[in-house]
């Protein structure tokens, strides 16, 4: 990520920043904060712009986005070089983390949304389904909120906005002050795609300005960071007795079992590990290891850490810190760490040979669960790898965190993989491979604890961004509606009967 500092403006002038690579510190650009007015001006926008976008056929907003996808591959060079200079990350990584999955998710939800958005009817139970019928309708809710964080600024924007899209709703997209730039890509992909004007609107600006859209009178907020802000988004929500989901961070354990593939674990733990420069929000950061492999498994780790390249152009495997707050939680947490009698294998310091923010992987043991390292998020290139007795110490310690993301268990044995699962409080586990739910577009994901609330992806996210309403139609044109009123005692004593025979008898409950 940049690193983002203020400019100084004359008083009354909207707030800039400054905008600069977090690999040379060279100015990238500059950004003006937009106000609570501007976001005011936008919802007006957007609100005009709303009813028109909802009333095309689903198919008509889907062109839309298939537009948008023939754009974001032929303009992958171009993205990709954005996302660099403004993270530091690898370019691969860009591609797979940032191209890849945009093209994933528009191309899943442009193939799914006609058929997840159409009315259902939905058969009724009892004796209800004698005289009713069910149908419920996806109604788009109005005008949503997407408020993104720097770790994956092109897919974390792109995928709410999408969504909620493809649903009928406007958008207000505001993305991280850190990568505003990976934030315009977004909007640009949609605008050029040929989306009416006013349905998508990009607010450019910091907190101010994300505290602004939650207060502004929009129908709900799409809010993915940290647990701090999440909580003060909430309370906003609730003030404004709007819906929000909020996907926050994460602590992420991964246990490894004595049959285990440890090649493949210690693979997967590195790139859970490291990817992103750690700055991943299902990133590993814990990892308990049974004793009988404990050996075995950290020399293998510490082997495959230290071949890591970490640099900023050409071939490399791990970038630069995003920006300079998160670097020195990095490096706190390591100092105190290691003030505590931790043992440093591999890294464990600022990279001497840049100037820039980068962090050297690094690979930590006899770490304890009072730790910072241990119990809050580190969100750097930093490996915890803790020795537990057997698998139920491992699922102990795991769960000892106020955070329940996302987890990953290694062992070769499919029964075992799914008991320790349903035993880790965790939004959501990953068997033999680092946590990657969110590009699994099919499973709902959202965390446990202090990692979120709701579930974005899946069926019930993109039904998220809908108010389900039923409408609920009478069988026999209404004419028995009033039947049992005004009330009698014939009436009540029928009542009972029908209790009786519907759910006093074995046919009668089996019928029903
Ligand atoms: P952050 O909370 O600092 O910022 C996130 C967004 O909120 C930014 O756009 C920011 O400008 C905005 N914001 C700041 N103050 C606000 C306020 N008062 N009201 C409304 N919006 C406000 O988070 P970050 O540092 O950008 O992102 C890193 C965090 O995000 C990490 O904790 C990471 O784990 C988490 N994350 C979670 C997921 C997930 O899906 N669970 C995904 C990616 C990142």
């Amino acid at each position: 990520m940049a690193i983002v500092t203020p400019i100084d403006v004359p008083a009354g002038a909207r707030r800039r920043l400054l905008v600069s690579s977090p690999v040379t510190r060279e100015k990238i650009g500059e950004i003006e904060v937009q106000t609570a007015a501007d976001v005011r001006a936008a919802l007006e926008r957007a609100r005009k712009a709303q009813p028109a976008w909802a009333a095309l056929p689903v198919a008509e907003r889907v062109r839309v986005v298939q537009r948008a996808l023939g754009l974001l591959v032929e303009r992958q060079d171009r993205i990709v070089e954005i996302v660099v200079r403004e993270s530091g990350k690898p370019a691969t990584e860009a591609r797979m983390m940032e191209v890849f999955a945009a093209c994933d998710a528009l191309t899943y939800w442009s193939k799914r949304a006609p058929k997840l958005l159409r009315s259902e009817r939905v058969p009724l139970h009892g004796i209800l389904r004698f005289t009713k019928k069910l149908e419920i309708a996806y109604r788009p809710l109005g005008v949503v909120g997407v408020i993104s964080p720097w770790n994956g600024p092109v897919i974390l924007s792109l995928n709410p906005t999408v969504q909620a899209l493809l649903a009928g709703n406007a958008v207000l997209l505001k993305p991280s002050e850190v990568t505003p730039f990976s934030g315009q890509i977004v909007a640009d992909l949609f605008r050029e795609a040929g989306l009416p004007e006013g349905v998508l609107e990009l607010l450019v600006g910091d907190g101010e300005t994300g505290a602004a859209l939650c207060t502004a009178g929009v129908d709900k907020i799409s809010f993915t960071g940290s647990v701090a802000t999440g909580r003060r988004v909430a309370v906003a929500c609730a003030e404004q007795l709007i819906p929000c989901t909020l996907e926050l961070g994460g602590k992420d354990p991964m246990i490894v079992c004595a049959d285990a593939d440890l090649d493949a674990a210690a693979g997967g733990a590195l790139a859970g590990g490291f990817l992103n420069a750690g700055q991943f929000c299902c990133g590993t950061e814990r990892v308990y290891v049974v004793e009988e492999v404990a050996d075995r498994f950290i020399e293998k780790v510490v082997e495959r850490a230290r071949a890591l390249r970490q640099d900023a152009s050409g071939e490399f495997d791990v970038g630069a810190m995003f920006w300079p707050r998160q670097l020195e939680i990095v490096e706190r947490h390591v100092e105190e760490a290691v003030a505590g009698g931790a043992r440093v294998l591999v890294g464990g310091r600022r990279n001497p040979r840049f100037e820039g923010l980068f962090y050297e992987p690094t690979v930590i043991v006899d770490v304890r669960s009072e730790m910072a390292l241990m119990r809050d998020e580190t969100f750097g290139p930093v490996l915890p790898i803790v020795r537990v007795k057997d698998v139920d110490e491992a699922i102990a310690r795991a769960n000892e965190t106020r955070y329940g993301l996302a987890a990953n268990v290694w062992t070769r044995d499919a029964k075992l993989a799914g008991e320790i699962a349903r035993r880790i409080d965790s939004g959501s586990v990953c068997v033999n491979d680092l946590s990657m739910t969110y590009g699994v577009i099919e499973a709902p994901f959202g965390g446990l604890k202090e990692s979120g609330v709701g579930h974005v992806q899946g069926r019930d996210g993109l039904r998220g961004y809908c108010h389900a309403q039923p409408l609920i139609r009478d069988r026999f044109g209404g004419r028995q509606a009033g039947s049992h009123y005004p009330y009698s005692d014939k009436r009540d004593a029928g009542m009972k009967k029908m209790i009786q025979l519907v759910f006093g008898t074995p046919l009668g409950r089996w019928l029903s």
